[in-house]
């Protein structure tokens, strides 16, 4: 045994730390689970005693993060990392720079403020609920205001080079900044609105009268369990419940829930909104044993994880060769509202392309234009360019100059997503950045993979899977971003990809 005034071996000391980091995993998760209830199942009544549970939650993590026994083993173990290579493992040195990240930027905040926006968030989201619904937008205003001074505040003490945003966006995005996503996203909406234009002047309409027919909800939930399964979701490691918008929480690699919403004369809804789910929570499901119940034993960025979902959803599930498989077993669910409809018609139904004012229903040319409205009147709001009060009109302004299309109520307009609630600010570019992710993998899964496609057709989607759980889902977060989709497809993240993807795809949808 160590006498006191020496140092414990490496070994204990990357125990101690290995143990403070899976009880940080436990208590993060414990959160999730705590959210995932209070979207689902929680009675109305619970609000305010949910609000205090997360708050002290948020403490006790906050307390954790920043214990002085934590702060010098990060000490010693950051100065081992940063020795001769080779003491460490690629696994305990990125569990080593997650921990010092995560207790950084806790040191810079006030365990007071942690809580109070922890507090802010969970009744501002119930508040949200309820201004959606009646698109009561002077219901949802004091409560946005106060979380967007939080966060405000959130940013100053962590501190940022540029813009107050970066502070925000380094959160869900290590090393994101505005300096580095605004050309790439400037560059996407040209191509976008290039590609948007070819599609006008095809002069094609496309009927997508086939997916507004009446499609029965309780057949739709069985049809969405039928192709998580086809996906390879594991039903013991994972449940799917209805929620008001749709997501994933982990309470652990064993337990990856997801959410969806039904709508009967709407079936693409619940349909992709199973298969974008279902891709975060096939990620969940795995992450590797090496990493289990660590600092990197989940997804490493929201961006990666984004891209994910959005493989599963748009790649595969709004491919053509998808429904050669597909569509005779969903007709063989819906027999009168798809007899005679060829897979030609559905597969051009289901990608139609037209502006409209929800982001979780865009279709996959338009969605970015969404994201990428969101990005420039968050980056605003927090250069103190505009202020809470002016959003609703902003959002509607915007809208009709990026979409061309005005929302005809706050419900549909700048009310319609439940983000800003939980002070997600800095959160909706990883959306975009997971489509450029994503489209980077599907090419790269089409070189390794031949036959791709005709796997797919047969209803065949395990060697995708198989791919992606050993470059991207087992290493969990022990590379970043940039690094793991280098390893995974040999080159550095490349927005290219998802151009060529969309223009591939529309000319054929569009025939030009
Ligand atoms: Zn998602």
């Amino acid at each position: 045994m160590a006498s006191v005034g020496t140092l414990p071996a490496l070994d204990e000391e990357l125990a101690a730390l290995r143990a403070a980091s899976a009880e940080l995993y436990d208590l993060g998760h414990i959160g999730e689970l705590l959210g995932w209830d209070q979207e689902t199942m929680m009675p109305a009544k619970g609000v305010s005693w949910r609000g205090n549970q997360q708050a002290t939650l948020s403490g006790v993590i906050h307390e954790r993060l920043t214990s002085p026994r934590l702060a010098d083993l990060l000490k010693r173990l950051r100065e081992v990392a940063a020795g001769p290579a080779g003491r460490l493992s690629a696994v305990d040195r990125a569990i080593v720079r997650e921990m010092s990240r995560a207790h950084d930027r806790a040191v810079k905040l006030p365990n007071a403020l942690v809580k109070e926006l922890a507090q802010a968030t969970s009744e501002g989201a119930a508040i949200w609920q309820t201004a959606r619904a009646q698109s009561d937008w002077g219901m949802f205003r004091d409560a946005l205001a106060r979380i967007v001074d939080l966060k405000r505040r959130v940013a100053e003490h962590v501190g940022y080079a540029g813009e107050p945003y970066n502070a925000l966006l380094d959160e869900y995005e290590p090393g994101a900044t505005v300096e580095q996503l605004g050309p790439m996203f400037d560059r996407l909406r040209a191509d976008t609105v290039t590609l948007l234009g070819k599609i006008r002047d095809s002069g094609r309409t496309i009927d997508r009268s086939v997916l507004e027919a009446h499609y029965p909800v309780d057949d739709q939930w069985r049809f969405g369990e039928t192709v998580l399964g086809w996906m390879g979701f594991d039903f013991e490691a994972g449940r799917q419940d209805r929620s008001t918008h749709p997501f994933c929480a982990s309470s652990g690699v064993g337990d990856v829930r997801i959410t969806t919403r039904l709508n009967d004369r709407d079936l693409p809804q619940a349909l992709f909104g199973s298969m974008h789910e279902g891709g975060h929570a096939l990620y969940e499901q795995g992450i590797g044993q090496a990493v289990h119940r660590s600092a990197i034993g989940g997804g490493v960025s929201l961006g990666v994880h984004e891209s994910q979902s959005r493989l599963w959803e748009n790649c595969v599930g709004r491919g053509h060769h998808f429904w050669r498989f597909a569509l005779p077993r969903l007709a063989g669910v819906f027999p009168e509202q798809l007899r005679g409809v060829e897979v030609e018609t559905f597969w051009r139904a289901i990608n139609r392309v037209e502006p409209t004012f929800i982001r979780v229903e865009a279709d996959e040319v338009t969605y970015n234009l969404h994201i990428l409205l969101r990005f420039e009147i968050e980056r605003a709001l927090f250069a103190g360019q505009v202020s809470v009060d002016d959003l609703p009109a902003l959002w509607n302004e915007r809208m009709q100059q990026v979409l061309g299309v005005t929302p005809p109520d706050d419900r549909r307009g700048v009310l319609q997503d439940i983000h800003w609630s939980f002070g997600l600010f800095g959160y909706f570019p990883t959306y975009t950045l997971g489509n450029l992710y994503g489209a980077q993998l599907w090419a790269a899964i089409g070189r390794d993979i031949p036959d791709r496609d005709e796997q797919v057709a047969r209803g065949e989607l395990g060697a995708i899977l198989a791919w992606l759980r050993q470059r991207i889902h087992a290493p969990g977060g022990t590379y970043l971003p940039n690094e793991l989709i280098e390893r995974a497809t040999g080159e550095p993240p490349n927005p290219c990809y998802l151009t060529e993807y969309l223009n591939q795809k529309y000319a054929a949808v569009y025939g030009f």
